[in-house]
Order: C-alpha cells, then sequence, then structure tokens
C-alpha cells in the first residue's frame, strides 16, 4: 500500500502543528452534533470530552460506508440458486447423476453456474462495491433477466 503525501502551496517546515482540540471546538461552536456514546449534543463543547458520559471526543476524517442494496437484490437470486445447487449435489451424492432431456440439463447447468457466480461475488464483494453504481446496476438487471429466463424455462418444464 503507498502512501500519499499531503499536497500543499505551503512547505512542510512552515505548516503549523494541527491542534486537534481546537479544530474540533470550532467545529462544534456552531453545530449540533450528538455524542457517539450518549446522544448527548456537544454543541459549544469547550474540552474534547462529552460532558455527559465523559468518553473523548476526537474529530476525524472518514469515508462513506459503501451502499451495498445494490449487491444484496443482485445476489437474492444467486443464492437461491446456491441452496438449489446444494440439493442438487446432495442427490446426485446420494444417488447418481440423474437422466435429464437437454432443457433440463441446460437450467440445471445454468443454476449451478448462477450458485458459483453467486458465491464468487459473495467472496469478491468488496471489489463489486467498488463498482461504480451504473456498473453495479447493469449487473444486477442483467442477473434478473438471466435468472427470469431461467425461472421461465424451468416453469415450463413442469
Ligand atoms: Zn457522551
Amino acid at each position: 500500500m503507498s502512501e500519499r503525501q499531503p499536497t500543499s502551496d505551503v512547505p512542510a517546515t512552515e505548516q503549523q502543528p494541527v491542534n486537534a482540540e481546537r479544530l474540533l471546538t470550532t467545529f462544534l461552536q456552531h453545530r449540533d452534533v450528538l455524542c457517539p456514546r450518549c446522544g448527548y449534543n456537544l454543541r459549544n463543547l469547550t474540552v474534547p470530552i462529552c460532558p455527559e458520559c465523559h468518553e473523548s471526543i476526537s474529530l476525524r476524517v472518514d469515508v462513506q460506508p459503501r451502499p451495498i442494496h445494490w449487491l444484496l437484490i443482485a445476489l437474492v437470486p444467486h443464492m437461491f440458486c446456491t441452496g438449489m445447487a446444494i440439493l442438487f449435489l446432495y442427490f446426485v451424492v446420494r444417488e447418481g447423476f440423474p437422466r435429464m432431456r437437454a432443457t433440463e440439463a441446460l437450467t440445471t447447468y445454468a443454476m449451478l453456474l448462477s450458485a458459483v457466480v453467486g458465491v464468487t461475488i459473495g467472496v469478491f464483494h468488496r471489489r463489486f462495491l467498488r463498482l461504480k453504481p451504473d456498473l453495479q446496476i447493469l449487473f444486477l438487471v442483467l442477473t434478473l433477466i438471466a435468472h427470469v429466463i431461467l425461472l421461465l424455462i424451468v416453469v415450463n418444464q413442469v
């Protein structure tokens, strides 16, 4: 992992040391911010300690958590197929590989492929979450279309 140096017009030797306590109290002067521990309103805090629960308070830079709803929605049909694949493999181990017509074999292999894709996405979910939302939505739409087609083929077999 590479470290990036802060960029500034002022050379590092001339920068003032950051006074974290002053930054915190200045930040809280005109803002209603609740203590993460007890919910006490920290507006006008003069020391970096919550007056209610006496927890140390600090100001920090953080990243927004990535939304996971597209991932969860995309995983639903894959997890269903994973469950069906586990059941199928159980019966294959117990009773041998069944004789299947071409469409049954096609849907069975599609279900197994969906299970593999679902497990792969589950394992590499962080990479999925790093994709742009447009790509996540595209993947979701393609997943849903593929599974609706698979479902229609299965329903027509019955
Ligand atoms: Zn508190």
